[in-house]
């Protein structure tokens, strides 16, 4: 049997590429004879694949020399109150976007350290779309906020904050930008250098399970967190370039290798197949009678595809359906229900063009059409 198509949304496909280098150097890791599941953090192998890994993300990404790139543990979840011990001061406020599922859960985690408002939100609407409200209104932003954090992709809910979008935000606040691009780092070229800071684990678009990405402009970092747990300061974690501690050593060069195949393929080439997946999926849902998508076509993510059936009865058997086709991972988030087809960049085409043919057969089997 050949291997599924996977679907899920994080851990989440890789390069089959990585995945066989990865399986050799489990056995012998650059030529060491031993394993990089037991060798030493500070080998001078290690040492190098953390240093290229570093430089790697700058070098995609084209990062100025006011990034400093972290390698961390504790999931995107720790940033959700790193992020605030880090930026926010006593008496100051931040301000945050709900989007969903994980921006509700940066800004409860946010509020237990310090004084937060929520600029917008699409929770009336299930989070079907990115709040615009504030477009029009231009003195929300004339407070000063610590920063405003945004989820640049909402994974469960399959909204994305389009780069018109961005820009708008960009133009309008006078305040470093948050970034959580857990699901969307990666996957398409923006001015990275902009944002105050961004954060991501890394199991969706460029490793696994593990290790999450932060890149921090040195400049908005405060002077008055020297109080702080030494493995929660980003001050600290930079001076000892991620590696204060143990790193998640196998997690790292996972990314390492990921990143090397995504520096081959070309950022500006990702994308662009990115934009064709989608458009071919978007295409086939909005084109049947039986699927239909649950977000705004303006605000549609391309890299989380939620739809649904419109009789919810049919679901199961949908994903019975997939299944039997070799198509894993496309129920939806757990309290979310319907399908979501996490495209993210090691899904080749092939994938996306089974799943269409599925998408199109099942709705001929069940007479629908
Ligand atoms: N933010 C987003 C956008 C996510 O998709 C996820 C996980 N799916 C998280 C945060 C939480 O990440 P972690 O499980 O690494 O803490």
């Amino acid at each position: 049997m050949t291997k599924p198509y996977n679907f899920y949304s994080g851990p989440a496909v890789l390069p089959d590429e990585v995945l066989e280098k990865a399986a050799q150097a489990i056995k012998d890791f650059a030529g060491t004879r031993l394993s990089i599941l037991e060798i030493s953090h500070r080998s001078k192998e290690f040492v190098e694949v953390m240093q290229e890994a570093r430089l790697l993300v700058k070098q995609i990404l084209r990062l100025d020399h006011h990034k400093e790139v972290l390698f961390l543990q504790g999931g995107a979840s720790q940033q959700f109150f790193m992020v605030p011990m880090n930026l926010l001061r006593k008496g100051e406020v931040a301000a945050y976007f709900d989007t969903g599922q994980w921006s509700s859960r940066a800004i409860a985690e946010a509020k237990k350290i310090g004084s937060v408002e929520v600029l917008a939100s699409s929770a009336s609407s299930q989070y079907n779309h990115i709040p615009k409200v504030w477009m029009d209104n231009p003195q929300l932003f004339q407070k000063t906020y610590s920063y405003i954090h945004i989820t640049s992709n909402n994974t469960v809910f399959g909204t994305q904050w389009s780069k018109p979008l961005l820009e708008n935000l960009f133009e309008m606040a006078n305040c470093p930008i948050v970034a959580d691009m857990s699901s969307d780092l990666f996957s398409r070229e923006l001015d990275f250098n902009r944002f105050g800071l961004i954060y991501a684990g890394a199991q969706k678009n460029f490793g696994p399970a593990g290790v999450t990405l932060v890149i921090v402009d040195k400049r908005i970092l405060k002077e008055s967190e020297k109080q702080l747990p030494t493995l929660l300061n980003y001050q600290k974690l930079i001076e000892a370039e991620s590696m204060y501690n143990t790193p998640a050593v196998f997690a790292v060069f996972i990314c390492w290798l990921t990143l090397q195949w995504i520096k081959r393929r070309g950022l500006e080439n990702l994308e662009q197949e990115s934009i064709r997946k989608a458009q071919l999926l978007y295409e086939a849902i909005d084109d049947s009678t039986l699927f239909k998508g649950t977000v705004s076509k303006e605000d549609r993510s391309r890299m989380n595809v939620c739809f649904k059936t419109k009789n919810p009865d049919m679901d199961k058997l949908f994903l019975e359906y997939c299944e039997n086709n070799n198509l894993v991972g496309l129920a939806g988030y757990r309290t979310v229900g319907g399908f979501r087809a996490s495209i993210y960049n090691a899904m080749p085409v092939e994938g996306v063009q089974k799943l269409i043919q599925c998408i199109k057969e099942f709705e001929s089997k069940n007479g629908i059409n």
